[in-house]
């Protein structure tokens, strides 16, 4: 498999700079365009699955994560406080905290839930600079995340069908899960100390897990200091393993920021918060698919969704035409004229774009386009409007 950093360089998807530091990667166009299409795939995935989205802030006061536990499990893996104005705010090391006071900020009753509340928001990571490089250990990292708030007895379908809607992403993506791992706590203080709340969490998983006939393997030390979960693992290019996907179950936090909601019988509840992420961060997914797909991004994906290849300048104003009549149509096309070489040098240059639109003088002459696919067949020509449906065809597929 390749390795992400090289190629992502090599395709000018993202770099990295000294001046703006280790860990903090920046996106170009093309890679912006390939994490603009993933992000804009999971809200809608979600949408359909029930879920409403939020914009919760990146910082959050000291006293927030005091109250979520993080302060005293989790500052390790934070940035230091700042001070402001005689108070201290952080950088968010998770979503959970600001969704479970969104929660808490208005009435809820048991018809409210299961309540799923979704954002792909910035969080950040103190990683020692050793350990980073690429997109696979950043600081800031964009999370698709999601808090969904139920009924203990609503847990179990929440949790599967948070399973389903990650396999459904990751046919869509290409993606294959290596394991599924059910992450327990280990020894020390790093986790919440509540034996039963870890045996009922647990057993919900195991259940679901069991249920569903999906096979796993129990990790000691790899839970959330909360609560434990369901890890999606993946392999990379070097064979290492890492976490994508992930489904936790949680009764900490929701009784440390004594939430509730009315129940049938008019009395106040707590419900339980079930966090889960589809494609885990934005940075680690697109890393992923970098090397899953070697550049050749799922049509849907890709930077570039159309090429078009003016054989002479004679042609550029047709070539021309169809690019703005592609992008009007929400395609990604861009040109290639021969100041960029012969056609075969540009055909080659262009091997990961899914389409090729070759516009030679009878081409241009009669407004027809032929396309060539990355496997090297070639369409038969036909009329531009007719071409463009049959990308726009052909962009739409997603495996399911
Ligand atoms: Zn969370």
């Amino acid at each position: 498999m390749n390795d992400h950093r090289k190629l992502g360089r090599e395709l000018e998807l993202f770099d990295t700079d000294p001046l703006i530091g280790a860990g903090l990667p920046y996106w170009l166009p093309d890679g912006a365009a390939v994490r603009h299409a993933l992000e804009e795939y999971v809200r809608e995935a979600e949408r359909r699955a029930g879920y409403r989205h939020v914009y919760s802030p990146v910082l959050g006061k000291r006293e927030l994560y005091e109250i979520s536990g993080h302060w005293s499990h989790y500052s390790e893996d934070m940035f230091p406080p700042m001070d402001l104005g005689g108070e201290q705010v952080v950088l968010r090391p998770s979503l959970c905290p600001h969704h479970a006071v969104i929660f808490r900020s208005r009435g809820r009753s048991y018809r409210d839930l299961p309540l799923r509340m979704a954002e792909l928001g910035g969080m950040f990571r103190a990683e020692l600079s050793g350990v980073l490089g690429g997109l696979t250990r950043v600081r800031a990292i964009q999370l698709n995340d999601a808090h969904i708030f139920c009924r203990l007895d609503q847990v179990a379908d929440e949790v599967q069908s948070a399973l389903e809607l990650i396999r459904e992403a990751h046919r869509a993506l290409g993606i294959e899960a290596a394991r599924y791992r059910l992450s327990l706590p280990g020894k020390g203080g790093k986790y919440v100390a509540d034996p039963e709340l870890w045996r009922r969490a647990g057993a919900l998983l195991v259940q679901v897990l069991e249920e569903a006939g999906i096979p796993y393997e129990e990790a000691g030390g790899e839970a959330a200091f909360y609560g434990p979960k369901i890890d999606v693992q993946v392999v990379d290019g070097a064979g290492r393993e890492s976490t994508l996907s992930t489904v936790q179950v949680d009764f900490h936090q929701p009784a440390r920021f004594d939430l509730g909601y009315i129940g049938p019988d008019g009395k106040r509840h707590r419900p339980v918060m079930v966090h889960r992420a589809v494609i885990g961060s934005v940075e680690r997914a697109v890393a992923h698919l970098i090397e899953v797909h070697g550049g050749a991004f799922p049509a849907w994906l890709a930077p570039v969704q159309v090429l078009a290849l003016p054989l002479s300048e004679e042609q550029r104003p047709a070539a021309e035409a169809l690019v703005r009549r592609c992008i009007g149509a929400g395609l990604r096309a861009e040109l290639a004229g021969p100041e960029h070489g012969t056609l075969g040098a540009r055909v080659r240059a262009g091997r990961l774009v899914p389409y090729q639109a070759v516009i030679g003088p009878a081409e241009a002459a009669a407004d027809q386009v032929s396309l060539r696919l990355r496997d090297g067949s070639r369409l038969p020509a036909r009329p531009t409007a007719e071409a463009v449906e049959q990308v726009l065809a052909g962009v739409a597929v997603r495996p399911s």
